[in-house]
């Protein structure tokens, strides 16, 4: 053991970062101000296992890699294939196979000084642009992903087209779990119900929300656009119901999936769960998105109503990553390095990837920046 290593969050983060400063000999604390790791990535107990924020882990991506490596990967399922609705011009149908078709012969490079809606017009018909638009609410969780850098979002599409999106079995929790259990066999210490009100002194990296390091900080440098997002989790009784797996609306940019069907660890025998996203615009009301979920839902799938057992809602701000904005790309974004002794590692940070990956990736790049490991040691190990 060589130097402390203090780390403010035990989300995924700074679970991975703990293991990896652990695995190269650092004595390394991590401070969780809940009373369970794990942060947006936990998942509720039974009966509802509903995960409070990701669903999908995706298996062709770098943390999959570094999981792998350690034998760190949680059990995963796909999506059940068919099954899957698309709302569009306010009519229901299937799955759309030409739209998949039309976004996978896009150029392989998108510029990325222009909207991600006007590079699409030079390249397909208006109402397809508008659809592959409404696609890619979900993995940015914008309300309007067209106003976007087209780099940006194109590069996320390539990855979602790949296929590597799988479910965690038993929610995220299940690879909470998995992270925690091999951070302490390194012998880190994790601090749960300690909120930490300072910057901690010597090496220590924030691995919390961007908002979260701001404050810490006082730092107004950190900071950078995100989503406004509602979610909504149902438990409902599982009596028949309609025969679709998820809906996509692209209209009004909601993603609803009754996740119990592909894991039903999910939720309790004869119930399941379905949970919802639901983009909010910046004057939006919570309420009225809701609304617009509850519309959605009146028409893929009738009574649904009727057979609601339990419920959640959430207004969610900055909560599911960064969103870069013609002419900027993530090496725009806030620094991870912020001086000698600190580094921020958050899924709004200056590091590539999907959602959850930026902030791993900031993990690792703030362990370089400390001294932790090497580029070349981070290279020769995913
Ligand atoms: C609705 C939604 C859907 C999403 N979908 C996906 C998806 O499908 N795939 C994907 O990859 N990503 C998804 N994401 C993004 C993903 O959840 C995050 O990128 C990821 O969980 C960030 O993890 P983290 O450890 O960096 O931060 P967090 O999970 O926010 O962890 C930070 C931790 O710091 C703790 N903390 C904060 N302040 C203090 C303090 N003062 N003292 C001590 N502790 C403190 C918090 O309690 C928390 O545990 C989604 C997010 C949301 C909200």
């Amino acid at each position: 053991m060589t130097q402390d290593l203090v780390i403010v969050g035990a989300g995924v983060t700074g679970l991975t970062a703990a293991i990896e400063a652990a695995e190269h000999g650092r004595r390394v604390t991590v401070v969780e101000a809940h009373s369970r790791p794990g942060g947006r990535a936990r998942s509720l107990p039974e009966p509802f296992r509903a995960n409070l924020g990701p669903h999908a882990v995706y298996v062709d991506g770098p943390w999959w890699a570094w999981l792998a490596s350690r034998g760190l990967t949680p059990p995963v399922v796909a999506a059940p294939s068919g099954g899957s609705l698309v709302r569009t011009e306010g009519r229901l149908r299937p799955w759309p196979a030409e739209l998949g078709r039309a976004a996978a012969a896009l150029s392989a490079e998108a510029p990325v000084d222009e909207p991600f809606r006007g590079w699409l017009l030079r390249h397909v018909d208006a109402s397809t642009a508008e659809a592959i638009v409404g696609l890619t609410f979900i993995f940015t969780f914008d309300h309007d992903p067209g106003r976007l850098s087209a780099a940006f979002v194109h590069q996320r599409l390539r990855r979602a087209l790949a296929g590597g999106a799988r479910y965690v079995t038993g929610g995220w929790s299940t690879l909470v779990d998995l992270l925690a259990e091999r951070a302490t066999d390194l012998g880190v210490r994790i601090d749960t119900g300690t909120r930490v009100s300072a910057v901690p002194a010597g090496p220590a990296i924030l691995a919390t929300s961007l908002a979260t390091a701001r404050q810490l900080t006082g730092d107004r440098e950190l900071t950078w656009p995100g989503a406004r997002v509602v979610t909504i989790d149902l438990g409902l009784e599982a009596d028949g119901g309609p025969d679709w797996f998820r809906v996509l609306d692209l209209d009004d940019r909601i993603y609803a999936a009754r996740y119990s069907l592909a894991d039903p660890s999910l939720a309790p025998p004869g119930q399941e769960l379905v949970q919802i996203a639901a983009a909010c615009a910046p004057a939006e009301r919570k309420a009225d998105a809701e609304h617009r979920v509850e519309r959605l839902l009146d028409q893929s799938w009738p009574g649904w109503r009727e057979r609601v057992r339990w419920h959640r809602s959430a207004l969610r701000t900055d909560c599911t990553g960064a969103l870069d904005l013609p002419g900027t790309t993530w090496h725009d974004r806030p620094a991870v390095g912020r001086g000698d002794t600190l580094a921020v590692a958050t899924d709004q940070s200056a590091a590539p990837g999907l959602l959850a990956e930026v902030a791993i990736a900031a993990a690792h790049r703030a362990l370089e920046r400390l001294g932790v490991v090497s580029r070349d040691q981070l290279a020769g190990r995913s």
